[in-house]
C-alpha cells in the first residue's frame, strides 16, 4: 500500500457513504498492506464501522447488472466471481475506489509457482492446494462453456480468462468472511480492510448483520465491531478464524500466524494442525458391520479428524480407530445383537490386540506421513531461526513444521500407549467386574456361598 492507496482508501470510505470522520478508525498503510488503524481508544464489543448494504457487492447487485441475465442460475461466488471482472474495467463504477485497492497479486498457496509448491512436498497443505486448483479450473471450464461462449458479446476472452477467474476467487475467498458467505456471499468494501490477529477464544465474531428497520431508510447494514480492546493508533484486527490451522490460513489468505521470534515460535502451537483421514478398508471381511455401527453413531465408512497439538487424540478418533482393526475373537461385538450398544463398549479398550492393532497402524502411518516431506523437523527450526526474508518460503516452512509436529506428537502418544498396554482394562475384566465377579483390584471375588 502506498500513499495514494491510502487516498484512495478515503475516497472509496466517501463514496460508500461512510463519513471518515465519525469514525473511531482509519485505513491505513501497515505490514499486511491496508488495514485499520483506531484513532483512539476502542473496547471490546465497541462498533467501529458499519457498511450499508447498498455498498456491498451481492448476487441482488449482480443480477441487475448488465451480465445479470447471462449468469442466471449460476452460483453465488460464480456471479460475483465475473461481475468482479465485468465491473474492474467500468470507468465510472460506484465501486472504482475500491477496485483500485484490491491487491493485484494474491498470496494463497492457488497462486504459487511450481518452484514455490516443491517447499511443500508432502504437506496436506500441497494435496488442498492442488485440490483447490483444479476445482476452479473446472468451474472455469463449466462456466466457459453455460456462461461466457453463448455470450461472447459481454464477455471478452482476454479478460474473462481463467488466470482472471482464479484471481477472482482468491479475492472472495480471502475477504468474505461470516455471515456473508455460501448464498449470503457478499464483498464488503472497507470492512474487507481488516486485518487478521489472534482473538480471545470467547470473542464474538466480528463481523455482525444489523437488520434495517425500513423506516426513515433505514436499511441493512455490515457491523464490524473490534474482538478486544485496542490502544490509540494501534491496528485493529479480527480472528479469520479460531479453527483455522497454518494450511488452511495460508490456502485462503496466504499468510501464516507465526510468532515474532523463533522461540516464541516453537512454544505456540495452537495453528499446528493436520486432518487425519481414517477409513473403514472395502476389503475387510467384517466391513458391512462395521460401517453400520459407524452410521448408527454419525460416523461413515471414512471419517476426518482435526488434529491439533498438544491435544492428543480425542475419544471419537480411539473408538473409531477400534472399530476399523476390530478383528479376530472381538468381532463377536460386531454382531447384530450388540448393534447399539458396540459403541459403547468399543470407547474403552477392547482387547490387547485391538488395542495393540490401534497403535502399530498410527505408528506405520505416522512414519510413512513424516518420510513423505522433503525436510526433517530440526532442518525447519534451524531455516527459521536463520530467518526467512521469503515470505511464501517462510508459509511453506512453517506449515511443513507444524504438520510434522503433529505427526511427531501423535507418534510419541501412541508409543507411550503401547507401553502401557498392560496396564489397560479390557472388555473382559470389564464384564466380569460389571457382573459383580471381579473386585477394584482385578482379583476375582470370592463365591458369595463361601463367605
Ligand atoms: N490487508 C488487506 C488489503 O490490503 O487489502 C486487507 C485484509 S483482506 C480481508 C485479507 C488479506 O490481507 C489476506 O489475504 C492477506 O493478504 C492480508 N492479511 C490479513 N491479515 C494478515 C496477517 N496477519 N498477516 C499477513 N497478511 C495478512
Amino acid at each position: 500500500a502506498t500513499n495514494s492507496d491510502i487516498k484512495e482508501a478515503e475516497t472509496l470510505v466517501g463514496s460508500i457513504g461512510v463519513a471518515l470522520d465519525n469514525l473511531p478508525v482509519k485505513p491505513a498503510r501497515v505490514q499486511s498492506g491496508i488495514g485499520l488503524i483506531s484513532k483512539r481508544e476502542l473496547w471490546r464489543g465497541e462498533e467501529i464501522l458499519a457498511v450499508p448494504r447498498k455498498s456491498w457487492i451481492t448476487v441482488a447487485t449482480v443480477k441487475e447488472s448488465p451480465i445479470g441475465s447471462a449468469v442466471e442460475g449460476q452460483r453465488p461466488w460464480v456471479c460475483l466471481a465475473l461481475f468482479l471482472l465485468w465491473e474492474r474495467s467500468n470507468l465510472n463504477s460506484p465501486w472504482k475506489s475500491y477496485f483500485k485497492l484490491l491487491p493485484a497479486e494474491l498470496n494463497s498457496t492457488l497462486f504459487w509457482s511450481d518452484e514455490e509448491l516443491a517447499e511443500l512436498q508432502g504437506t496436506q497443505l500441497l494435496g488442498s492446494t492442488l485440490s483447490f486448483k483444479e476445482f476452479v479450473e473446472t468451474e472455469f471450464e463449466r462456466v466457459r462453456s453455460e456462461v461466457l461462449v453463448p455470450n461472447m458479446a459481454l464477455f471478452d476472452p482476454s479478460v474473462f480468462n481463467l488466470e482472471a477467474f482464479s484471481w477472482a476467487f482468491g479475492i472472495l475467498r480471502s475477504r468474505t468472511f461470516p455471515p456473508l458467505t455460501g448464498e449470503d456471499l457478499a464483498l464488503v468494501p472497507l470492512a474487507d480492510f481488516i486485518n487478521h490477529g489472534a482473538a480471545a477464544s470467547d470473542a464474538r465474531p466480528s463481523w455482525e448483520l444489523r437488520k434495517g428497520t425500513g423506516f426513515f431508510g433505514s436499511q441493512d447494514a455490515l457491523v464490524v465491531r473490534a474482538q478486544g480492546d485496542f490502544r490509540a493508533g494501534q491496528e485493529v484486527v479480527m480472528d479469520y478464524g479460531a479453527e483455522k490451522g497454518n494450511g488452511q490460513l495460508a490456502l485462503e489468505y496466504g499468510f501464516v500466524e507465526s510468532a515474532e521470534s523463533t522461540a516464541a515460535f516453537l512454544q505456540s502451537q495452537s495453528r499446528d494442525c493436520f486432518t487425519l483421514t481414517l477409513e473403514i478398508p472395502e476389503g475387510d471381511r467384517f466391513a458391512d458391520d462395521k460401517v453400520d455401527i459407524a452410521d448408527i453413531n454419525g460416523f461413515g465408512a471414512s471419517v476426518s479428524f482435526d488434529l491439533v497439538c498438544g491435544q492428543g487424540p480425542s475419544e471419537d478418533m480411539l473408538t473409531y480407530l477400534r472399530l476399523m482393526v476390530l478383528d479376530g475373537p472381538d468381532a463377536f461385538l460386531l454382531e447384530a445383537l450388540f448393534r447399539d450398544a458396540a459403541w459403547g463398549h468399543i470407547s474403552l479398550p477392547v482387547s490387547r490386540e485391538n488395542e495393540e492393532g490401534i497403535c502399530t497402524a498410527m505408528l506405520d502411518g505416522c512414519r510413512a506421513a513424516l518420510e513423505g516431506y522433503g525436510t526433517s523437523v530440526d532442518e525447519d527450526v534451524r531455516l527459521l531461526a536463520a530467518g526467512i526474508d521469503d515470505p511464501r518460503l517462510k508459509v511453506a516452512v512453517v506449515v511443513r513444521l507444524g504438520e510434522k509436529r503433529v505427526l511427531q506428537e501423535l507418534q510419541g502418544w501412541f508409543e507411550a500407549h503401547l507401553a502401557r498396554l498392560d496396564k489397560l482394562e479390557y472388555y473382559a475384566e470389564r464384564r466380569l467386574r460389571d457382573l459383580g465377579l471381579l473386585d477394584d483390584k482385578g482379583f476375582m471375588t470370592p463365591w458369595v456361598f463361601n463367605e
